[in-house]
């Protein structure tokens, strides 16, 4: 029988919309008590958050922004006031600043570092003490099939997502035997403003190139994400593909 996450409190970043938004959704519907963390997409976190407590469990709104280390901080703080606990942890929020190298700005180098690979850092360092006394914690990175191939316009983009696994697989090792997991996920072009924002022409030229012939969607990677928080118990350190078969 599926395992169920009754009484668990997840943190989901970046939930107001795309794959965060369906993520916090799966999870809330096998249980758990939902962080919706937004930036700016307010109403977004509103109406996921109704619906959230329609299916039963509670939902938490913090805006937070999520590259900003106090922010965070103060968000954890607000869950453990609320919940008591935080048992999961999805690190979903990213950006892209989309240029090739020698157009790329060093703000824009540095606005996809810090809130794609610096809000990793900033959230799982302010869960991490709090799951190491509890002996207990799921953490799901979210990172891209990018990292993996690399993508014309993306060296930003890639080299966090890339960043990640190796943070993911770091952390893993320090904290496995204390009863908490880290895993990456790697989800393909998936259906979200992420990609509508890709010109159309590029995104045809994508679609060809995918084994399945079509776009992901959030609900198939927010499947994964609940399998690996509720039935993974011995997958640790992992970097997992959901992609349609897209490798680069
Ligand atoms: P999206 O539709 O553009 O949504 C991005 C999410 O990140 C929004 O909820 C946004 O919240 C949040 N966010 C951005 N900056 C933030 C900040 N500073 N603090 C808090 N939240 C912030 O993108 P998506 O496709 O759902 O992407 C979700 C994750 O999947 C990202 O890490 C992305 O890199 C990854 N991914 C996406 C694809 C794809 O094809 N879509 C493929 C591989 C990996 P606000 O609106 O409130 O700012």
């Amino acid at each position: 029988m599926a395992k169920r996450l009754d009484g668990e409190t997840a943190i989901v970043t970046g939930a107001g919309r795309g794959i965060g938004r369906a993520i916090a959704k799966e999870l809330a519907a096998t249980g758990a008590n939902i962080v919706v963390n937004y930036n700016v997409s307010d109403e977004g976190a509103r109406t996921l958050a109704k619906e959230i407590e329609e299916l039963g469990v509670k939902a938490l709104v913090v805006k937070a922004d999520v590259a900003d280390y106090d922010q965070v901080g103060e968000m954890v703080k607000e869950t453990l006031e609320t919940f008591g606990q935080i048992d999961i942890l999805v690190n979903n929020a990213g950006i892209t600043r989309d240029k090739t190298l020698k157009n790329m700005t060093r703000q824009q180098w540095d606005e996809v570092i810090h809130v794609n690979l610096g809000s990793v850092f900033n959230c799982t360092r302010h869960v991490i003490p709090h799951m190491l006394s509890r002996k207990s914690g799921r953490i799901v990175n979210i990172s891209s099939f990018v990292a993996q191939g690399g993508n014309i316009g993306q060296a930003n983009y890639a080299a966090t997502k890339a960043g990640i696994i190796g943070f993911t697989k770091s952390v893993a090792l320090e904290v496995s035997r204390h009863g908490i997991t880290v895993n990456a996920i790697c989800p393909g072009f998936t259906e979200t403003d992420m990609l509508w924002e890709v010109p159309e022409n590029i995104r045809q030229r994508i679609l060809e190139k995918i084994p399945m012939g079509r776009f992901g969607t959030t609900e198939e990677i927010a499947i994964l994400v609940r399998y690996i928080i509720a039935e993974g118990d011995y997958m640790t350190a992992q970097t997992i593909s959901i992609s349609g078969g897209v490798y680069i």
